[in-house]
């Protein structure tokens, strides 16, 4: 299956909360996406790694996903051994991405740093024709960068305003792992009712350096091309027309 763009991060849930409107645009768009988690989330305080599993195929369902794939490296240790490197080449090599999206390679949680680490070396080795797996050769154009909990500043910012109630939605899916006034598991500070109100603030943060409603940023170690710089910056504030 070749899929246009490979979101990649360490825990279902964390490709719905930091790019999942970039995503669902990019299928409005007619391009195809794929989502791969490198753990089931088995250490989440909440729900289990079944319940996960269902959480994580529904809200595939809703972005419009192509596939979605779970690699199982173990959460809360997520293991980055030759072994683990080899299991993810062959995924990026049988996916065919033009573009990778994954978690920036610093972060409060070490797995989502360990995933963006593990993801750009993975990317690379994966156009080594000579690092043989099962597939043949590949090598993604970019791998863009996205913040999970620690904030950095983007190098691009997407607007997602058309999608951002869509990415929500899926973000709801995960209802094992978000505010849930009939749970009587433990709390934590993603279950808080503030939580999705956070994802979206962060959301608008970004909109608003763009002047847009809802944005999703992301860092990306080499500056995209512009076409045109009147397109990239267009428009005026209100006043200045
Ligand atoms: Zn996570």
């Amino acid at each position: 299956m070749r899929v246009d763009v490979l979101a990649i991060a360490a825990h279902p849930d964390d490709v719905e909360m930091c790019c999942a409107g970039t995503l669902a645009k990019l299928r409005l768009r007619g391009k195809s996406f794929g989502i791969l988690d490198l753990t089931r989330g088995e250490m989440g305080t909440r729900g289990t790694p079944e319940v996960r599993d269902r959480e994580a195929r529904r809200a595939a369902d809703i972005l419009g996903a192509a596939a979605r794939e779970n690699l199982d490296l173990g959460d809360g240790a997520l293991r980055t051994g030759r072994d683990e490197e080899d299991l993810l080449i062959d995924a990026i090599r049988r996916f065919r991405p033009r573009i990778i999206l994954t978690s920036y390679f610093e972060d409060r949680h070490p797995d989502h740093a360990r995933c963006g680490r593990l993801v750009a070396e993975a990317a690379f080795y994966a156009g080594l024709r000579k690092r043989e797996t099962a597939h043949p050769a590949h090598r993604p154009q970019q791998v863009l960068f996205f913040s999970t909990m620690h904030y950095h500043a983007p190098t691009f910012v997407v607007d997602v305003s058309e999608t951002h109630e869509l990415k929500m939605e899926a973000v709801r899916a995960f209802s094992s792992q978000f505010h849930n006034p009939g749970s009587s598991e433990p709390e934590t500070m993603l279950t808080a009712e503030k939580f999705l109100k956070e994802i979206e603030a962060r959301a608008r943060h970004y909109g608003q350096m763009t002047g847009v409603e809802f944005g999703e940023g992301f860092i990306s170690r080499r500056p995209p091309r512009i076409a045109d710089v009147l397109e990239a910056f267009e428009g005026f504030e209100p006043g200045f027309e």
